[in-house]
């Protein structure tokens, strides 16, 4: 099979390796689509410190093309259209024993960061990958591998989404209208919210408006502390989403969360540096201020009940589809600030 291995940082080539060995209770799924992170492009860059060769992508769809002796053969049928939950949960520490499987304590040691001896990586970016069978969601055969591939970017936004207990008729701002800034848009108005959106690009705002955003600003056309409160009454927002990777804007959004309010951090902050935070504030004006990394295996179960069932069409944000053997200039493309989600794909996406 081939696929995209990251040789050093900066440099990959697209190899023949071996098909994958499956363990009796192990999935072999065949990759059509596989969507470009942030993080995929800080690891090609070498920026994560993980150890090379490498294989990335996380984001991916696919079919079933075979399962081990242990697999259900009813349940688990050649050419099913399914994603896999990515976070190799040990099912057996104190998080994953907690319900917060995308903590788990193993993960961060697993050889999807470091392997010394061989390949590390998720392995979304080849056109096969072995997963456990229990880590498999299943969509209908009629829903499009464009939609399935978001599956996993939604299903952090919902994981975030669910911790922030939107109540119906709340202002949520969301800061960023990037990829998994409109997602949070798209998520805060199925929950009754009204949205807001504070974004430098105008064509975002554009777009943000509409998905049903309710307001969209440019934070470098006005005070945006000064504007959020005029939005709300005086008050700030009864949530507020960070989706931007800038520490001066994630000090910014604790000042516009409303008294009582949630303020959620769900980038990472990159370069990270210690926030400057008003304790008094969150003090006086019992404001919470969380954060959220990744989906659990519920909130991923729920971004796929959410597209399969046609509730949210993340497809919109997918600004364009690359063969795989066209990485380059894919991977170019998801590099440059203006884009949303860039998508490749191995073989035909009927
Ligand atoms: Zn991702
Ligand atoms: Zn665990």
């Amino acid at each position: 099979m081939k696929a995209i291995v990251y040789r050093n940082p900066n440099d990959f080539k697209i190899e023949e390796i071996s098909l994958p060995v499956l363990e009796s209770d192990e999935v072999l799924i065949r990759i059509t689509a596989s969507g470009i992170c942030t993080n995929d492009m800080r690891d090609f860059k070498g920026e994560s410190n993980y150890t090379f060769p490498r294989i990335g992508g996380h984001e991916y769809c696919g079919v079933i093309e075979d399962s081990g002796k242990g697999v259900d053969k009813n349940r688990f049928k050649k050419g099913s259209r399914v994603v896999s939950y990515i976070i190799e949960d040990c099912k057996e520490c104190y998080y994953c024993k907690h319900g917060m499987e995308n903590l788990c304590e193993e993960f961060p040691k697993s050889r999807i960061f470091f392997n010394p001896e061989g390949m590390s990586g998720y392995g979304g970016f080849a056109e096969y990958l072995k997963v456990k069978s229990n880590d498999i969601c299943f969509y209908p055969d009629n829903t499009p591998f464009e939609k399935m591939v978001l599956t996993e970017p939604l299903a952090c936004v919902i994981n975030s989404v669910n911790a922030a207990n939107i109540k119906f008729g709340d202002d949520v701002l969301i800061i960023g209208g990037g990829t998994m800034g409109l997602l949070h848009v798209m998520a805060a108005k199925l929950k009754g919210a009204r949205v807001i959106l504070s974004e430098p690009l105008k064509e975002r705002c554009d777009k943000a408006m509409e998905l049903g955003c309710s307001e969209a600003f440019s934070p470098l056309e006005c005070d945006p502390i000064q504007r959020v409160k005029e939005l709300t009454s005086g008050r700030g927002a009864n949530v507020v989403f960070n989706t931007t990777a800038i520490p001066s804007v994630a000090e910014q959004s604790i000042e516009m969360t409303a008294v009582g309010g949630i303020c959620l951090l769900f980038s990472s902050i990159h370069p990270n540096r210690p926030l400057a935070v008003n304790g008094g504030t969150i003090h006086s004006f019992q404001k919470t201020v969380t954060g959220t990394v990744s989906p659990t295996i519920e909130s991923f179960q729920q971004a796929v009940e959410l597209i399969a069932k046609n509730l949210l069409d993340p497809s919109v944000l997918v600004e364009e589809i690359f063969d795989y053997k066209e990485f380059d200039h894919a991977m170019k493309t998801a590099m440059r600030p203006d884009t949303y989600k860039v998508v490749l794909k191995f073989g035909d996406l009927k």
